[in-house]
């Protein structure tokens, strides 16, 4: 919506950070286990803890994990990197800094792609780094916001805990690109097992930063960071309020005011957390008790093995090896399931376009009427094949496919079994046919000289009447080919 108000006069501008909880067995720097929820203070050590006097000690697999969702996104990986302290105070961080990386960061330069809103749209990542995730706030009070509350209590559970940092360029230009660009980042890193992404327990966060500048103009605007978003809708729907917002200050010939804001996702507004106003200064430093790090190039190599096929790669492979659409290709390709599904029915029935229609569409439409993922199918592919199958060798029609699908699809059963249990199958055999069709051209004498005179479309109504005539059983293909061969020899 606020894009067609936007037209005329502003144009948005959008960067996004994504903090993204690593699926390592310990946390960053400790030894303790990285779980989620539990009861409080039960996963915690001097180290996650900040005591004076503890030293931490990096977690390889934590920066393996980071590496390889840097190369997916197409980053460099850099030579030399180092750890440095971010200096602020917050409750829940009790050493007043935390571990983080300032110009030095594991991964630089890269990008992540998405079709959105009928554009190709190339988005830069400007870098991905690793820092240690802080405890968490319990605001005791009957909202759990800071400002109706007594007191706060502290869990340090989450303190430590790997948490990696993407940051995009500020290339993101409407509320429906920064979704689409979420979900894509969201099933990429899915698809590198290095994370669950599960943004309601918060194991995937954005904050979403925005501007508006007049169009063709080539400073950015003044811009404003949204927290809190826990869904991709929320996500959206934030970001349409900002842009409305900032606009109608601009219109009103009032500053946006550089601050962080509140998505209130009950009242559908944000609010403003804390101003931004004087630049922050957070006094970064070098990590004295972590040494430094060269990452070499065969570690990098070695990751870069581990990738899975990535879904732009699937994309192209599926053009190429099953000359499907681009559209088909991008569809089937969207998330590993999909794509997995679609592969091992081909294993069975090897005809892509077929399978990839009934995929995308039959199937698809299914399981967006009950909200469910392909994953949750109760039609396996196995199953799926055998129905294809069916249709192939002309034991059923495509128009009995529909039906004994829905019924697949409500018992789990296959297609072999509904069709013998209910006695459905295509009557392809001729001289049973032959039989029907001669009732059928007795029934309609004037048809003959019809046909013989070039009347075409007569061929049509009687297929019709054979069709009638069998309950819809008749394999029309047959029907046709006889009927044409009856009326020439009348
Ligand atoms: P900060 O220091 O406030 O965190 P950064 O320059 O590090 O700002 O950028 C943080 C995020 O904000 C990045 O994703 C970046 O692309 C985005 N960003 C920067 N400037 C703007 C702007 N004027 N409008 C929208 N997004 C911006
Ligand atoms: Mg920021
Ligand atoms: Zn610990």
């Amino acid at each position: 919506m606020s894009q067609t108000v936007t037209k005329n006069k502003y144009e948005t501008t959008i960067g996004l950070e994504i903090h993204v909880e690593l699926l390592t067995n310990s946390k960053m720097f400790c030894g303790c286990k990285v779980e989620f929820g539990g009861e409080e203070n039960t996963r915690v050590c001097p180290v996650c803890l900040g005591m004076p006097g503890s030293l931490p000690v990096a977690n390889k697999k934590a920066i393996e994990y980071t590496i390889k969702a840097g190369l997916a996104l197409d980053c460099d990986i850099a030579s030399f990197t180092q750890f440095h302290r971010k200096n602020y105070f917050y409750p829940d961080m009790p050493k007043d800094y935390q571990i983080s990386q300032f110009d030095k960061p594991f991964c630089l330069d890269g990008h992540l792609d998405v079709d959105t809103e009928g554009r190709h749209r190339k988005i830069r990542i400007n870098r991905v780094h690793l820092e240690e995730d802080t405890g968490k706030m319990l605001h005791q009070s009957k909202t759990g916001r800071i400002a109706d509350a007594s007191y706060s209590l502290v869990d340090f559970n989450r303190a430590g805990t790997p948490l990696m940092e993407i940051v995009t360029e500020p290339d993101i230009e409407t509320p429906g690109e920064a979704r689409a660009f979420m979900q894509k980042l969201r099933r990429l890193v899915l698809s590198l097992g290095v994370s669950d992404c599960n943004m309601e327990e918060g194991s995937m966060r954005c904050d979403a930063n925005v501007s508006l500048r007049i169009k063709g103009e080539k400073e950015l605007g003044v811009k404003t960071e949204v927290k809190n978003m826990n869904s991709f809708r929320a996500l959206q729907r934030a970001l349409e309020y900002e842009v409305l917002r900032q606009e109608k200050l601009l219109n009103e010939g009032e500053r946006v005011l550089q601050e962080t804001r509140h998505w209130d996702a009950d009242k559908n507004i944000t609010t403003t957390l804390r101003s931004k106003e004087e630049a922050h200064d957070y006094r970064y430093l070098t990590d004295p008790d972590l040494v430094p790090m060269e990452i070499p190039d065969e570690w990098i190599e070695e990751i870069r093995n581990t990738l899975p096929e990535l879904p732009n790669a699937r994309k192209e492979r599926f053009i190429s090896e099953y000359e499907l659409s681009d559209y088909d290709a991008g569809l089937l390709s969207a998330t590993q399931v999909i794509g997995d599904y679609f592969e091992s029915v081909l294993k069975i029935f090897n005809k892509p376009k077929t399978v990839a229609n009934w995929i995308m569409g039959d199937l698809s439409m299914h399981l967006n009427a009950e909200g469910k993922e392909m994953e949750e199918s109760p039609i396996k592919p196995k199953s799926l094949a055998g129905l294809l199958e069916l249709i192939d060798k002309g034991t059923i029609s495509g128009k009995m496919a529909k039906d004994i699908f829905q019924e697949m699809y409500e018992t789990g059963g296959d297609a072999d079994t509904i069709v013998k249990e209910k006695g459905i199958s295509q009557i392809s055999d001729e001289s049973s046919l032959l039989a029907i069709i001669e009732e059928v051209i007795e029934a309609n004498e004037s048809s003959i000289e019809d046909f013989k005179s070039g009347k075409q479309q007569v061929v049509g109504f009687l297929v019709g009447q054979v069709m009638k005539a069998t309950k819809g059983q008749a394999n029309p293909q047959v029907v046709n080919k006889l009927l044409k061969e009856a009326l020439a020899k009348h």
